[in-house]
């Protein structure tokens, strides 16, 4: 992507740009990602001949479901949006009054400061990333997820990652990258290193919920921080393989 339009999606985001970005650039170098990283490849042979099948069965048992008590009060499951090949799948808690309204992740203030994120990466759900929530139901008043509830929706997302097989996993926001991890660890110690999630085994990297962004701008330019780390790592992930996983 060139400089001109990256500066333009980092206005997006509200990151200041007075400071010159070669001086950015040499006082803040993208963090080495883990040495040890090896890049998943599942390739061709590793990819689920009847993947269209069984996704589009994992979004009908989805809208249906009623595993716990959220169903009683949503609209409907919202079960996910993007390019289900993608290399890149973002995982954020549960849907808002507005994702449950249109049935899509992250479509209110939050999600198009999410996308404008993606953007400054070169992502966006229309092409190369697939989005998806820990809950399909809208929590109400946006209260956060109770652990029966994440028991019960999150073989839905582990399903859908395992069927996406992304290279990297972006989780955005404390309870995400908590319920993902299994862990109590708070955001700011979660961030800055590769986890990993699942049984593939998949890279995982965490940073800010956009909407906690959108209350406390003044911490958007460590999730710039936190974006480029992402992207350095599935460079790295990514780097001189052509084994055709997206085939
Ligand atoms: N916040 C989330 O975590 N997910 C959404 O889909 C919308 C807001």
């Amino acid at each position: 992507m060139d400089s001109a339009l990256r500066a333009e999606y980092l206005r997006a985001i509200g990151i200041d740009l007075w400071v010159p970005r070669a001086a950015i650039a040499a006082a803040e170098p993208e963090p080495d990602p883990d040495p040890e990283l090896r890049p998943p490849a599942p390739g061709p042979q590793g990819r689920d001949p009847g993947r269209v099948e069984h996704w589009e069965a994992l979004r009908e048992e989805v809208l249906r479901c009623t595993r716990c008590s959220l169903h009683a009060g949503r609209t409907q499951g919202v079960f996910g949006v993007g390019n289900p090949q993608a290399e890149w799948m973002v995982i954020g808690e549960a849907p808002g009054a507005e994702e449950d309204r249109r049935g899509e992740p992250f479509v209110g203030r939050a999600g198009q400061l999410l996308d404008a994120m993606l953007r400054a990466i070169g992502l966006s759900r229309a092409q190369n990333v697939y989005i998806a929530n820990v809950l399909k139901s809208r929590p109400p008043n946006n209260r956060d997820p109770r652990p029966e509830e994440v028991a019960a929706c999150l073989p839905y997302l582990r399903r859908q990652i395992e069927l996406v097989r992304p290279r990297l996993l972006l989780a955005v926001g404390r309870i995400a990258a908590q319920n993902l991890l299994g862990t109590e660890e708070s955001l700011s110690r979660l961030r800055g290193r590769v986890h990993r999630f699942g049984e593939l085994n998949t890279p995982l990297v965490v940073t800010y919920h956009p909407a906690y962004l959108l209350r406390s701008p003044a911490d958007k330019r460590k999730a710039w921080e936190d974006l480029k780390f992402a992207r350095s790592v599935f460079r790295q992930l990514t780097a001189g393989s052509d084994d055709g996983h997206r085939s």
